[in-house]
């Protein structure tokens, strides 16, 4: 269905899982008169024009941008600065700048100072993912009932949010505002502490000596295999997330290890009762999850995403 242009220019920086998906999402349903896009290697470049998700490619941020009425920031968060002030003076007035990262003060702090004024910026993260990176990995229907979080700063243009409010739920997804803080310290539980629990599992796994090691891959299905899937994540990506959410992952951390070791403490000590009320009480999350819709990609399948697990940032 082809609806009316919400904007004129769309330019991604950065075209891969998440870039290129909203990208089939604005090709798919004609939300943009033209979509540009930019990455640094040629690769990059010569497979979103291959894939027909961009009219063109450029390796000079500065020139995707030229005339954009919307730029979206789509690399790894720790990039956000550098091309922030490359692009900054080159952006039209009027523009909206949204972005895609999955922490959201950090990027405040190295995107805002860059821009001009009459540019809007509507920081963005759509809590939806894979474990796979680059253009070819994305799909429009990635975003589909799933949450995007925007965290505009007090003062910006009501209508500049509305647009990408319209833009996310074109995209199928369900929106929510709130502030920067905040998210940050609910996507630490709900999101990168599991990816530091499956990086770690999934290292102590391979330190195991090498005979371990092959039984450890070949029982995978009694729930290792889950966490072999997110700790295939991006390593830059995670990297990035983990340098610019220090303060509220560490707390989370802090918390967690205070709950393993009143776990361990119960194991050493045989408190089977305390042991089988939390396993009752999470039980009772699980449903709620359930319930909520939000399941999908941890036994669930979707039916949209046949070949994939997914990985909610
Ligand atoms: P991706 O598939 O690895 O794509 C990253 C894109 O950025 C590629 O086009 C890459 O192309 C380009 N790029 C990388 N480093 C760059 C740099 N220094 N300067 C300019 N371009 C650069 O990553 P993604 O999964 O789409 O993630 C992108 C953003 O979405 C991240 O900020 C992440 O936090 C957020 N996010 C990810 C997920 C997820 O599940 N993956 C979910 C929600 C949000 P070149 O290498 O050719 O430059």
């Amino acid at each position: 269905m082809t609806k009316t242009p919400l904007f004129n220019k769309v330019a991604f920086i950065g075209i891969g899982l998440i870039g290129s998906s909203l990208a089939r999402v604005l090709r798919r349903d004609g939300l943009a008169a033209e979509v540009v896009c930019s990455a640094r290697s040629d690769g990059t470049r010569d497979k979103a024009m291959e894939l027909g998700i961009v009219d063109a490619a450029y390796a000079d941020a500065r020139e995707a941008v030229a005339g954009a009425d919307l730029v979206v920031l789509a690399t790894p968060i720790g990039a956000y600065g550098a091309v922030a002030e490359q692009i900054g003076p080159h952006l039209a007035p009027g523009c909206i700048v949204t972005d895609v990262g999955s922490v959201k003060l950090a990027v405040v702090r190295d995107v805002d100072p860059h821009l001009p004024a009459g540019v809007h910026f509507v920081p963005g993260h759509p809590i939806a993912g894979t474990e796979h990176s680059g253009p070819e990995a994305g799909f429009p229907e990635l975003f589909r009932d799933r949450w995007c979080i925007l965290t505009p700063l007090p003062g910006t243009d009501p209508a500049a949010v509305d647009k990408i409010v319209a833009l996310w739920t074109a995209a199928g997804s369900k929106v929510d505002i709130m502030d920067a803080a905040h998210h940050d310290k609910v996507l630490a539980i709900t999101s990168h502490l599991p990816h530091l629990i499956a990086y770690t599992i999934v290292g102590t796994a391979d330190d195991l000596g090498e005979h371990l090691k092959q039984e450890v891959i070949k029982y995978s299905a009694s729930g290792f295999r889950d966490f072999t899937r997110i700790a295939a994540s991006d390593p830059v990506m995670w990297r990035d997330v983990f340098l610019n959410n220090r303060e509220a992952v560490l707390e989370v951390v802090q918390r967690f290890t205070e709950d393993l070791t009143a776990l361990q403490r119960a194991i050493r000590w045989g408190e089977g009762d305390t042991l089988e009320a939390l396993f009752t009480r999470t039980r009772g999350i699980r449903r709620s999850v359930i319930d909520m819709q939000q399941a999908y990609g941890s036994g669930i399948a979707r039916p949209d995403v046949p070949k994939t697990g997914e990985v909610d940032e």
